[in-house]
């Protein structure tokens, strides 16, 4: 039985992907320094999956701790969440985010290597895409960071480009995450945003439950087929999924390997608000505003390489994503609170 070190999971894909290792016979670990999510959320899933999983209060930063996990466990691989995502915050703190987000990966690796453990499953994200020329996007497409968050991501894919060139004894998958939404269908464990919500889904459920009182459709002069822009919404529990299939990936010793985790398919912000709508049976009001400034206008994924090589697929679809965020919402009107 594999022992797999998980950083941020207590975190909204984290959790999700922690219980769905749970479920594959996995034994798992979980460190995060608690900064955007709280430790009830493995307390749920401990009372999914009747099994008790050993949880660390450690900031990446802190590497004497780190040492102590990788010491006190024989660990034989890591996946890794652990960092700071609004992209809103990169752009006012900047080192923050790069002292938590890069310094911290170093740490994680540095730590690893000195323990031998050289397999590791990163958290990238289809921010590296920028605001992509083609769609879908394959994995060769080029990349940019518009963003110190994504410069974060960019620079950690070269970081551990870098490593693995130095050393081949690592195996190393990028996984670059297109929209995650959703919830377990339990409803026992979600996403639970602080503050007012930036993304699209956790929005429009607060809307539905009336915590706010519209939406705020950014831009609908964008060159699709109703004007708002498009995305590539993934269910939480596919994407926890594609990290399992990633694991297996590494036991084959692949080297370096970059997926694209996303349906294929783009959605448009109406068509989220419609298929909400249908799903739960909820009116969302919602009032159109000019465009975020750095949204791209279309943004999806081409997963055939994934569902090839990992023999992964997303298959969960976009009322699934947002029956399942409702009724996460539902159930916990206040988070995890
Ligand atoms: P999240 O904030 O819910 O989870 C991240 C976790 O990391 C949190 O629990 C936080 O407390 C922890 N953390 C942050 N800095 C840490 C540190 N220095 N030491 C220890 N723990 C630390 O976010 P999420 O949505 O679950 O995202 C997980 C990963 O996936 C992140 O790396 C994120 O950038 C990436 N990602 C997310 C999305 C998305 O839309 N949610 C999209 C693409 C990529
Ligand atoms: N969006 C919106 N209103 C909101 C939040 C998001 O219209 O309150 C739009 C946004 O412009 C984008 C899509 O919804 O077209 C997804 O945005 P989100 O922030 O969820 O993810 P992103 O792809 O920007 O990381």
């Amino acid at each position: 039985m594999q022992t797999i070190l998980v950083t941020g999971g207590t975190g909204f894909i984290g959790s999700h992907t922690v219980l769905e290792l749970v479920n594959s016979g996995f034994q798992v670990v979980v460190m995060d320094n608690l900064s955007n999510s709280k430790t009830a959320s493995l307390l749920r899933v401990e009372e999914l999956t009747g099994k008790k999983i050993p949880f660390h209060k450690v900031d990446l930063l802190d590497t004497q701790s780190l040492d102590k996990l990788f010491t006190d466990y024989d660990l034989d691989g890591v996946i890794h969440f652990a960092g700071l995502k609004a992209v809103g915050e990169s752009v006012e703190k900047p080192l923050y985010y790069y002292k938590n987000n890069i310094s911290g990966t170093v740490n994680l690796c540095e730590i690893m290597s000195k323990h031998g453990v050289k397999n590791i499953v990163f958290s990238s994200s289809a921010t590296v895409y920028g605001d992509p020329e083609i769609n879908p996007i394959p994995e060769t497409a080029p990349v940019t960071a518009v963003n110190p968050y994504g410069r974060t991501k960019l620079t950690i894919e070269y970081i551990l480009k870098e490593l693995y060139e130095s050393d081949h004894s690592w195996n190393v998958a990028l996984l670059r995450y297109f929209n995650p939404v959703g919830a377990h269908e339990s409803g026992l464990i979600g996403e639970d945003p602080t503050g007012t919500p930036n993304n699209l889904m956790p929005f429009v459920t607060q809307v539905a439950v009336g915590k706010l009182e519209k939406l705020r459709v950014f831009g609908s002069d964008y060159t699709t087929h109703d004007g708002t822009g498009v995305r590539d919404y993934i269910h939480v529990i596919d994407l926890a999924i594609g990290h399992i299939k990633a694991l297996e990936k590494l036991n084959t010793n692949p080297g370096i390997v970059t997926y694209n985790l996303g349906t294929g398919k783009g959605s448009s912000v109406l068509d989220v608000i419609t298929a909400f709508e249908k799903a739960n049976d909820i009116n969302i009001p919602y009032t159109i505003v000019d465009r975020r400034p750095g949204d791209a206008a279309v943004c999806y994924a081409d997963p055939s390489k994934a569902n090839k090589e990992l023999n992964w697929a997303a298959n969960r679809d976009l009322q699934t994503m947002c029956r399942d965020a409702w009724n996460w919402q539902t159930k916990n009107p206040k988070g995890y609170e």
